[in-house]
């Protein structure tokens, strides 16, 4: 009878097992999989905790959404459009924290992700200031190359910025928190929303309102600059005052600024969105190829960029 072929539940159970066992990925998780420790940091929506799956011992970071937060404040769809966002990227890049796999309980959910061992860009910037001229020109590298690919899956960042720049164990560079993410639809070049953070905001942004991939090669410009000089290159006294020099590409290289690195923050830094170096459609005098063969990333073996071991930070 039909009753006889139709799986039990314990088969449809063992087969799921199986395919995402097939796939990798961990399956069936619950919070009983991991020993949770240290809380790695804390967004305005979530906390970040370091925690050790059980069975394997391998470290991973765990992002905790708590979902009447969410829903208190209207954000359920920032946790969705993030999910969206790292499933889109899936495991195909070095250089953005990989979801391995996501689960819920009656409160939470959570997002297993990668374990970036050694912290933020930020904390690094704080401690020594400025990176040296092969640390920027290798993690300049190392981000040009991960948006290239997050582009070509249609995945927007919009918030790019040191603090969502995370240390690998080798001190690679992965990109997180897609919380501002947005997977575009095929066809689809802009975006109409308003996120990011003052001082790496591109000025289309700050008057269409519309984001697209090229904000992102403006935010580039912005952390290549930061990276040399150590300090922001539009600042002001408030966020409004920032906005205004970016508005009005306000900014001035300190002295002695190496002169490849200026060329590439000047391609970058322009105003009209589809001018900047890297945005161009294929085989156009700025496109991708075009920024990756700039004279300041001469030196750089893009083959060998996720393999060479980083310059020491100092
Ligand atoms: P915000 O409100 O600032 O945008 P958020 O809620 O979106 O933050 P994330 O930026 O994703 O959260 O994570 C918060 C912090 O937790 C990060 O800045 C980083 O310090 C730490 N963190 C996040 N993911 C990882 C990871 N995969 N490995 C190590 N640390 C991490």
């Amino acid at each position: 009878s039909l009753e006889n072929k139709r799986p039990s539940d314990a088969q449809i159970l063992a087969q799921a097992r199986a395919r995402s066992k097939s796939r990798g990925r961990l399956s069936m998780t619950t919070t009983d999989d991991f020993k949770f420790g240290t809380t790695l940091g804390e967004g305005s929506y979530s906390t970040v905790q370091k925690a050790t799956h059980v069975i394997t011992g391998q470290p991973y970071a765990i992002k905790i959404l708590e979902k009447s937060h969410l829903i208190r404040n209207n954000k359920m769809h920032t946790a969705i459009a993030e999910r969206n966002a790292l499933a889109a990227l899936g495991a195909g890049h070095p250089g953005i924290v990989r979801l391995h796999s996501t689960f819920q309980d009656e409160w939470r959910l959570y997002f297993v992700l990668d374990f970036a061992r050694n912290g933020e860009m930020k904390t690094i910037l704080n401690k020594i200031g400025s990176l040296s001229l092969p640390c920027a020109r290798y993690y300049a590298a190392q981000l040009v190359d991960t948006i290239d690919y997050m582009h070509s899956k249609g995945v927007i960042h919009r918030d790019l910025k040191p603090e969502n720049l995370l240390l690998d164990d080798s001190y690679r560079t992965k990109i997180c928190d897609f919380g501002t993410g947005k997977v575009l639809e095929t066809g689809v070049d802009r975006a109409q929303t308003w996120v990011g953070t003052a001082q790496y905001i591109a000025p289309e942004l700050l008057e269409a309102k519309e984001t697209s991939k090229s904000s992102d090669f403006w935010a580039l410009g912005c952390i290549i600059y930061q990276f040399i000089a150590g300090r922001f290159a539009f600042q002001g006294l408030s966020d409004f005052l920032t906005w205004q020099k970016i508005k009005k590409l306000e900014y001035t290289f300190p002295e002695g600024f190496d002169n490849e690195a200026k060329d590439l923050i000047q391609k970058l830094l322009v105003r009209e969105p589809t001018e900047r170096l890297g945005v161009g459609s294929p085989g156009s005098e700025n496109d991708i190829d075009a920024l990756k063969g700039h004279s300041f990333f001469k030196p750089i073996s893009w083959d060998k960029l996720w393999v060479d071991p980083p310059p020491p930070l100092e």
